[in-house]
């Protein structure tokens, strides 16, 4: 059997996350200390380093993973892991290719 790749799985009425982030949600309703508790276990299970390369000591931010489906049109939030902010930069590189720290870096390496 192939080992399970997403520890923890949260999954929501797709209607309700449509092109939104957990995080907006949370904080558009004052409920930022749901999100807290979230990042609280993802330390306690995942311990305090990158989901992806494994860094340790660094800065963690907490990515969702969200599964598409293009003939319903709905989104799913399969997993929310925590990621170094470059493996972040990357999972949004679309997006960071857009902000002044991404026009900076693509403009240093040409
Ligand atoms: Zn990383
Ligand atoms: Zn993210």
């Amino acid at each position: 059997m192939e080992k399970q790749k997403y520890k923890l799985t949260i999954e929501l009425v797709p209607s309700t996350v449509w092109f939104s982030s957990v995080y907006r949600i949370y904080k558009r309703n004052g409920r930022l200390n749901k999100w807290n508790k979230i990042k609280k276990e993802l330390f306690e299970k995942e311990g305090k380093k990158c989901w992806i390369c494994g860094a340790e000591n660094v800065r963690l931010e907490a990515h969702e993973f969200w599964k598409y489906d293009d003939e319903k049109h709905i989104q799913r939030l399969v997993a929310i892991h925590h990621l170094c902010s470059m493996c972040h930069k990357i999972k949004h590189i679309g997006f960071w290719c857009y902000t002044e720290d991404g026009r900076r870096q693509l403009e240093k390496s040409d």
